[in-house]
Formats: structure tokens, C-alpha cells, sequence
């Protein structure tokens, strides 16, 4: 039950959050649209746990609930296919178990590292989305971007 010590904000764990992309952009020359990821259905929330060392942010670790069983999995997984980056603290002791579990040299823990990573993800999920498919999006197109932009 209850380790005694009660609620210390101070030692509440932070990671980083984010939403898969509803759509990315597939094929050659990315002219086509696939929804969500192969693991990960589209607008579904996972959490940031690393990103592989030495890269520059290319690719993360993430655990969400997988697209076909709706348990939590540990992913490996492009950051264009990501977006809203934001700090959040963590309650869900599956997601802590998994996040000691994945021995990515430990999750981010403080509230000020996890956002200021953030910013830095949410920036470079857009430069990778603009460079990997330099070439003109599908018509009509239903990436990130275009979605974003276009008026609901
Ligand atoms: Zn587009």
C-alpha cells in the first residue's frame, strides 16, 4: 500500500508527453497518407522516454497504448510522427514500471529538464517533418501541418 512518505511534489516524476500525428505522409516522395503509425493509432498520447543517444533527436523511445491491444508498449519510434510536446507528471505505475523497465538511462525526473526538452522536440518534430518530405505534400494532404493550418 502506501509507502508512509505521502505526496512530495518534489519527487513526483516528470516525462515528456506528446500525441501521434493523425496522419503522416507515406511512400515515395511522401505522397501518400497513412493514419496514426503502425503501432500507434493517430491523436493517441504516449510518453516520451529517451531519445537514442548521440542522435540528434531523430528518433524516441515512447510508451503508449498500442494501436491493436490497448496495452501499454515501449516504442521506438520517428519524432516527425509526434507533435505537442509538453512536460507532464506521471501517476500511472505502468508507465513508471515500463519507463525503469526500458533501461534508457533513466526518464527525465524534473519539471524544468522535461519542459525545456520539450520545446526542443516540439521544434525538431517540425524540421524533420519539413525535411524528410522536402517535396510537395499530396493533394488534397492531411499531414500535421496541413491539418494545422487548414481552417475547421
Ligand atoms: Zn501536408
Amino acid at each position: 500500500m502506501s509507502s508512509g512518505t505521502g505526496e512530495n511534489p518534489a519527487e513526483q516524476s516528470w516525462l515528456i508527453a506528446a500525441n501521434v500525428v493523425r496522419w503522416r505522409r507515406y511512400g515515395e516522395g511522401g505522397q501518400e497518407l497513412r493514419p496514426g503509425t503502425k503501432s500507434y493509432r493517430g491523436g493517441s498520447k504516449v510518453y516520451v522516454i529517451e531519445s537514442y543517444a548521440g542522435s540528434a533527436h531523430e528518433h524516441l523511445t515512447t510508451i503508449g497504448r498500442g494501436r491493436h491491444t490497448g496495452t501499454y508498449i515501449t516504442l521506438d519510434m520517428a519524432t516527425r510522427n509526434l507533435h505537442t510536446f509538453r512536460a507532464v507528471p506521471v501517476h500511472s505505475p505502468t508507465v513508471l514500471r515500463l519507463c525503469e523497465e526500458a533501461d534508457v538511462g533513466g526518464c527525465w525526473t524534473t519539471r524544468a529538464d522535461a519542459e525545456e526538452l520539450a520545446v526542443r522536440l516540439e521544434k525538431l518534430a517540425v524540421e524533420y517533418r519539413t525535411t524528410d518530405w522536402a517535396t510537395a505534400h499530396p493533394v488534397p494532404c492531411r499531414c500535421h501541418e496541413c491539418l494545422t493550418l487548414s481552417p475547421v
